[in-house]
């Protein structure tokens, strides 16, 4: 019996910790563009998970600007602050695996110790705290010390095995292509940490299984990190998506845009004079 695959569901998850840029006008056109082309629809999600970066009015203008770019979703917007119960259950899921430590290593003592680094050029973790003694572990997390959960790569994959994904390229719409992951490239990688129930890593797996989204249209800059999404998902018993990833606009020096590069927000441009129809112009879209 053939069985009918899900009307496909995209989404923009920007992080509200500042205005947007072209370069996230870009990511977002195009998928809404791609949601067209597939005959289904775009959500957004707001991902506001970190509390000391995220501000709310930073969320509602993202929602202005977006309208303002002629884009809307079908869904109510969803925010990483309301879900924070379902990351701390998934933390839990991987907690009863086994498949969790503490780690009380801090930024510098990971560089000192480090040899190598990881896909985004940090350290890599060295492992220093994957073997702490039980006893030594209940002392320092009853005495209060800064922990952060890190997952155990190498257990975890010996439960994922060989695993991989499915990628379309460079359009939405191309031939699906079997990709193999690497977690092990990124090391332990930190899920949780005190004051914020889960990493980035984590509550994006958790988020796409919720909204059932189909097709993850992100940058090119994002690509690595699918590694460790994969691996989340086998290990938490959620679906994986198609994954998607589109160029970057880079500035005029070459580089990726950023807030921190002062690179000039979409309302700098709308006050500007600039039009919706400039901005796709612009993007290409
Ligand atoms: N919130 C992330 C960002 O703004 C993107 C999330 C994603 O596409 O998974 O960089």
């Amino acid at each position: 019996m053939s069985q009918k695959s899900p009307r496909p569901i995209l989404r923009f998850a920007p992080s509200p910790n500042g205005r947007l840029h072209l370069g996230h006008a870009y990511s977002a056109l195009y998928t809404w563009n791609a949601a067209a082309l597939l005959g289904g629809t775009a959500l957004l999600r707001i991902e506001d998970i970190d509390a000391e970066r995220s501000k709310p009015e930073f969320a509602a203008a993202i929602i202005e600007d977006l309208h303002w770019l002629g884009l809307d979703w079908s869904e109510p917007v969803m925010r990483q602050s309301d879900r924070l119960e379902h990351y701390a259950a998934a933390g839990n899921q991987l907690r009863d695996l086994g498949l969790l430590y503490p780690c009380f290593c801090s930024r510098s003592e990971i560089a000192a110790r480090s040899d190598n680094t990881d896909p985004e050029g940090a350290p890599l973790y060295p492992g220093t705290c994957r073997h702490l003694g039980r006893d030594i572990q209940i002392e320092r997390l009853e005495r209060g010390d800064p922990v952060q959960f890190r997952l155990d790569v190498a257990k975890a994959m010996q439960r994922a095995g060989m695993l991989t994904f499915t990628a379309v390229g460079p359009l939405v719409t191309d031939r699906p292509q079997v990709r193999y992951a690497r977690p092990e490239r990124w090391g332990d990688v930190v899920l949780q940490r005190k004051g914020t129930p889960a990493s980035y890593h984590l509550s994006v797996v958790v988020d796409d299984a919720a909204q059932g989204i189909t097709h993850v249209t992100r940058g090119r800059d994002m690509e690595a990190g699918t590694d460790i999404h994969v691996l989340l998902q086998m290990l938490l018993g959620l679906p994986s998506p198609i994954y998607n990833f589109h160029k970057l606009i880079l500035g005029d020096d070459g580089k990726k845009l950023a807030k921190s590069r002062g690179s000039e927000s979409l309302a700098d441009l709308r006050a500007r004079g600039w039009t919706p129809e400039d901005v796709r112009r612009a993007v290409g879209l």
